[in-house]
């Protein structure tokens, strides 16, 4: 039998001592920072959040500043932190909130579950964090955390270990007297003790109930993930200025990778770097009028991509769709950091996304 009561008092004391100091976790606990942050947490490190998260709540203070925001805008307070669908559920999400509840992120797990972007776990975290609800939490972290306290060696993504994963944060969330104080407290263990290397098991408030440390095997469960294959892809982009040094951008297509932000013009090709020649006609200028400024390699979790870079000399240029805007004011775009470095490559301007 699991000792659940003794495990969850063990973490909760834990967590109580030793939990990071957070802009979201100031109390009383704030539902729509706690919102912001679940959404800027997915995927990305809490160092770059922490950048990251206090402007994007100066620039809007509450659900109704971020539901009448414009998408642009909010994609550009959300640049440098990668994976932008997050930044339009965000939006869309305020904007259901202010349309169905009237503008008060909602409490029960079912209501926010329904809203756009809020999947059970950030419905979990949020109910059980701000609202005191026994809701349960699975993320990475938890799930290596329950595999170890049960020495459970099964692949840690597949379905059935997830369903278990479920299952047993469930029972471990009813079974606490502060169900957000235990949920943080897992995600916390998980993040800086069961880490998924170098364990600092001799920290652990969980150790003396852990059944892979006492098996001996806590680097062993869960076991490694088959590495996936990143996909290469190969950009070549042309910074276009006219005669009164404004850039020449667009936006990208609405879905897959950096959807919707903006870019220099950029050309794309998965099998080999596109020719300075096609770029160039697609362009309306010859190969003579681009320079070469140089190039680098752009890595994602996904992604391999290749970058050359290349100016044009010529300013007379047909927009084409495209539009023309002051590099001082690229910040207010949504740009990825990859487009920001290419940009940087002119050398006269900040335009690091703020
Ligand atoms: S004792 Fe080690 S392996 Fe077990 S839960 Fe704690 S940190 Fe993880």
């Amino acid at each position: 039998m699991h000792n659940d009561r003794a495990i969850t008092d063990a973490l909760e004391s834990w967590f109580s001592t030793n939990a990071r100091g957070l802009p979201w976790r100031a109390e009383p606990r704030d539902p729509y920072h706690a919102l912001v942050s679940e959404l800027m947490l997915q995927q990305t490190q809490v160092s770059r959040v922490l950048e990251k998260f206090g402007p994007f709540i100066e620039r809007f203070p509450t659900v109704h500043d971020l539901a009448s925001a414009s998408e642009d805008e909010v994609l550009a307070m959300w640049s440098g932190l990668g994976y932008y669908r997050r930044a339009r559920m965000l939006h869309q999400c305020a904007q259901a909130i202010v349309e169905h509840h009237d503008g008060i992120v909602p409490s029960d797990l079912d209501k926010l579950r329904s809203l756009p972007g809020i999947g059970r776990y950030t419905a979990g975290s949020i109910a059980s964090i701000v609202f005191g609800q026994h809701a349960p939490i699975v993320d990475g972290n938890v799930t290596r955390v329950l595999q170890r306290l049960h020495n459970n060696p099964s692949p840690q993504t597949d379905k059935d270990t997830i369903a278990w994963s479920w299952r047993r944060a469930t029972e471990l969330a009813e079974c606490a007297h502060d169900p957000g104080t235990f949920n943080e407290g897992m995600m916390e263990l998980g993040a800086t003790v069961c880490t998924p290397k170098n364990i600092r098991c001799t920290r652990c408030p969980l150790r003396e109930h852990c059944a892979a440390f006492e098996a001996g095997t806590t680097e062993q469960v869960p076991p490694p993930k088959p590495r996936a294959k990143q996909k290469t892809n190969h950009c070549l982009s042309v910074i276009v200025t006219d005669d009164r040094g404004h850039l020449l951008v667009e936006q990208r297509p609405g879905e897959g990778m950096w959807a919707g932000l903006f870019q220099v013009p950029t050309f794309e090709d998965e099998a080999a770097m596109p020719s300075i020649g096609a770029a160039a006609g697609l362009l309306g200028c010859t190969p003579d009028d681009l320079e070469h400024l140089g190039s680098f390699t752009h890595v994602t979790t996904h992604r391999i991509i290749e970058f050359a870079v290349h100016r044009c000399a010529r300013t007379d240029l047909d927009t084409d769709g495209r539009r023309l805007v002051d590099p001082e004011d690229l910040h207010t775009l949504g740009i990825s950091n990859a487009q920001a470095r290419i940009v940087g490559m002119l050398g006269s301007v900040d335009t690091i996304p703020r």
